[in-house]
């Protein structure tokens, strides 16, 4: 028997995991765990490689799976998702997860690292504003920042976003800027004091990615390569630190298992897995249970286990807009070939009035295929070329996030045929506040139309949340306890961003993570108190 099995690997997973082996304690990691191919890495430049090899295989792939948004219209994954070194981290999701989609875009990964395989690796801290309605505070969740600090690396700068994102000691230096970046962040302190009393806040992104070497890893080397191949060593991933820790013999790692669900014997747990090769139910034996599936998927088992085939639970995302500007000074420029094709800056939007402040990440967009944007501008093939040539190199995107609460979120419950059904709620969101971004922007000398804004459709935003929240004073089936032990199934803990009340505008992984680490820390006292 385990002292405790954790379902899941990704982020959250292994955070927990981690806080259970700094208390002496060996957890069980149960995982599908599907893994990369086993392609040789690309040690050079995106677009020096592309000059000298073939790249059919890394961009559309011996069996055309970059094609996947043409074939697939009815399913669209995001665009980093579909290179075809990208694909392991969500595949087999309906097999495993079979779902049944109303106005919503779900992405489940079922990969060793979960989701985090693709992830932008934006960590940010949650402030006291920010933890508005939710049963913990900064102060305990601080020690556990500063560990994952150490474990992943972190580069940024305690500028002027030092207000919402908190100060962040011991950080490496923040990643070079790409020109567009560079141009708009010096217009920023030209016209710093207006937009400061406007609520407008720009800054460096706070991110797991290198700048320095850090022990066995390599600094970022602007390779443009983000879109293209996963285990960049520059990216924290979850996977760094599950091979340590298995390395290191702190944890037992079983892959190929999906848990169905959980029984209960006395104090003992039963985590009910299937084999994924051969489809027989293995029981796994443990003391106390951490969900860590991702909050779609805990949701899943939490339901299944009560064989609760009619509650619904709410579901939070982000919801997002795209907004896609052009520095016309930068127009007919060189396309930047050495660059980092993730986020450059953030910025935060604290408009008066608003609740919360909108919080913004600057996306470079050298590292995707050129041939993505082509169906974006509406002339003939040659000419829709010759714009491309000239205006991306000019473009920058901004993806805007708002925060998320129940009375938005969507709707997933279970049915008798244990397929999950989800379905979406559009959010409100108001022309004005598009304005006001598009004014100050134009500011920053970047222009762009309402026409062009994008709504992300719903589900895309990528952080799923809120399933299982928690709150001070648990009295209801699918609520957790501020320390993530599930009302009514004493031993059961959730570790991932389904315990989220509220969903801030802001990344929610650096909390989920740090959150975790104090859930394992309270279930390690338990636990050696029992012992
Ligand atoms: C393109 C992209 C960019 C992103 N950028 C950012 C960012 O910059 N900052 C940020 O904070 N967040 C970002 N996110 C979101 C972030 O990656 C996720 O919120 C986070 O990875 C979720 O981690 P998790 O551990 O909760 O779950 P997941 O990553 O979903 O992992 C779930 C794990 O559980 C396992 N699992 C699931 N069900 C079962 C089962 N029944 N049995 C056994 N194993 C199971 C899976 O195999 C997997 O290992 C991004 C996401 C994407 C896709």
């Amino acid at each position: 028997m385990y002292d405790v099995v954790i379902i899941g690997s990704g982020l959250s997973g292994v955070a927990a995991a981690l806080g259970f082996t700094k208390k002496g304690i060996k957890p069980c990691i149960l995982d599908v765990g599907s893994k990369p191919g086993m392609e040789p890495p690309i040690t050079e430049n995106f677009y020096e490689y592309r000059k000298t090899t073939d790249s059919f295989s890394l961009m559309l792939g011996e069996h055309l799976e970059g094609l996947h948004n043409l074939i697939h219209k009815d399913n669209h994954l995001p665009v980093k998702l579909t290179s075809p070194r990208m694909q392991f981290v969500v595949r087999g999701s309906q097999r495993f997860s079979p779902t049944k989609k109303e106005n919503y875009r779900l992405i489940q990964s079922f990969a060793a690292g979960g989701l985090a395989n693709a992830w932008g690796a934006g960590v940010y801290r949650y402030n006291e504003r920010d933890l508005n309605g939710f049963p913990v505070s900064e102060s305990e969740l601080s020690p556990y920042y500063e560990e994952l600090k150490q474990e992943m690396g972190m580069s940024g700068s305690n500028d002027d976003l030092v207000t919402y994102f908190g100060r962040e000691e011991r950080l490496q230096q923040p990643l070079e800027l790409s020109a567009n970046a560079a141009r708009l962040y010096a217009k920023y302190f030209r016209h710093k004091k207006k937009l400061n009393r406007e609520g407008v806040t720009l800054g460096r992104p706070r991110l797991a990615v290198l700048s320095e070497d850090l022990d066995e890893r390599k600094a970022c080397d602007y390779s443009n390569l983000e879109f293209w191949q996963p285990d960049l060593s520059y990216i924290y991933t979850p996977t760094l630190t599950l091979k340590k820790l298995i390395k290191e013999g702190k944890i037992v790692y079983k892959r190929g298992y999906l848990a169905k669900f959980w029984t209960r014997e006395d104090k003992v747990l039963f985590v009910h897995s299937e084999d994924i090769q051969d489809n027989k139910i293995v029981k796994f034996e443990c003391r106390k249970l951490v969900l860590a599936a991702g909050a779609v998927n805990s949701a899943r088992l939490a339901l299944a286990s009560r064989r609760d085939f009619q509650s619904r639970l709410c579901l939070l995302d982000n919801p997002a807009l795209q907004f896609p500007f052009i520095l016309p000074s930068r127009i007919g420029s060189r396309l930047e070939t050495r660059s980092f094709g993730l986020t450059q800056l953030n910025i935060v939007f604290d408009f008066e009035g608003g609740q919360s402040p909108l919080q913004g990440s600057m996306l470079e967009i050298t590292s995707p295929a050129r041939a993505e944007f082509f169906q974006n501008f509406p002339f003939s093939a040659r000419d829709n070329l010759v714009f491309i040539r000239n205006l991306l190199p000019a473009m920058i995107v901004l993806q805007l996030f708002f925060p998320s609460a129940p009375e938005n979120g969507a709707e997933l419950k279970l049915n008798t045929d244990k397929e999950l059904e989800l379905s979406g709620k559009d959010f409100p969101f108001q022309g004005q506040r598009i304005k006001s971004v598009l004014k100050t922007f134009r500011n920053l000398g970047a222009y762009s139309f309402p026409s062009l804004v994008v709504k992300v459709p719903n589900g895309l935003g990528l952080h799923y949340a809120g399933t299982l929240p928690m709150v001070s004073k648990p009295n209801r089936p699918y609520t957790c306890s501020p320390n993530g032990e599930l009302f009514g199934e004493p031993g059961v803990f959730v570790a991932d961003a389904s315990v989220l009340p509220v969903l801030p505008a802001k990344n929610c992984s650096y909390f989920v993570m740090a959150n975790a680490m104090r859930t394992a820390d309270f279930m390690s006292s338990v636990l050696l108190g029992e012992a």
